[in-house]
């Protein structure tokens, strides 16, 4: 769930998009999988129809053991995105890599998404550093995933000097992450590298 304001409006990307209702300084956690979320174990998922994949393929977040989370948001893809992802001890969440300014759309990197079966499509960001091609489960340049590895370190090194929401949430799983957080000063032992498809 998101936990800054943000509203839902059509997007010059595609369709309707995510645009940043406030501030959001670099560092943000800006989105966390709650503990009331859909979670989909790799058995489960293996048994549903195939319309009912065509949705996880659509939506769906999968962790490093095949399990499905449902991300259902309308966030836009960009090869230069504002936020990206990563796993803390296992709880998805998202980080802002910029700052953010109000009513700035808001944008994430699809290809940082594990996936097990790999889709892609034609990518019009537009940003200096287009891959031409967006999806998940596909191979990136080393030159790409440093950049990822660079951009999340950076992001992360700020998470205890600017304003968390999730650090004053009761759901179990903000919890869990604030701890982890909390304790891990060091930003380089965050696992999200196991996520990225970096090999
Ligand atoms: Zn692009």
């Amino acid at each position: 769930m998101y936990i800054v304001n943000i509203l839902k409006k059509e997007s010059k990307i595609e369709g309707y998009g995510v645009f940043a209702g406030e501030f959001i300084p670099k560092g943000t956690i800006v989105y966390f999988y709650g503990e009331n979320e859909p979670f989909i174990s790799k058995e489960r998922f293996l048994s549903l129809s195939d319309d009912e994949k065509n949705l996880f393929y659509q939506y769906g977040v999968e962790d490093e053991a095949g399990n499905r989370l449902m991300k259902v948001d309308n966030i836009n893809h960009s090869c230069d995105s504002s936020i990206l992802s990563l796993f803390v001890d296992g709880i998805y969440c998202d980080i802002a890599v910029k700052d953010i300014n109000p009513g700035e759309e808001m944008t994430i990197d699809y290809g940082l998404f594990f996936s097990s079966f790999p889709w892609s499509k034609e990518c019009r960001c537009n940003s200096p550093i287009c891959r031409k091609i967006f999806g998940s489960g596909l191979a990136v340049e080393r030159e790409t995933q440093n950049m990822w590895h660079s951009r999340i370190l950076e992001a992360a090194a700020r998470i205890l000097d600017v304003k968390q929401n999730l650090f004053s949430l009761e759901d179990a799983n903000a919890r869990a992450l604030t701890a982890a957080l909390e304790s891990k000063q060091n930003p380089e032992i965050f696992p999200y590298v196991k996520f990225s498809l970096i090999s």
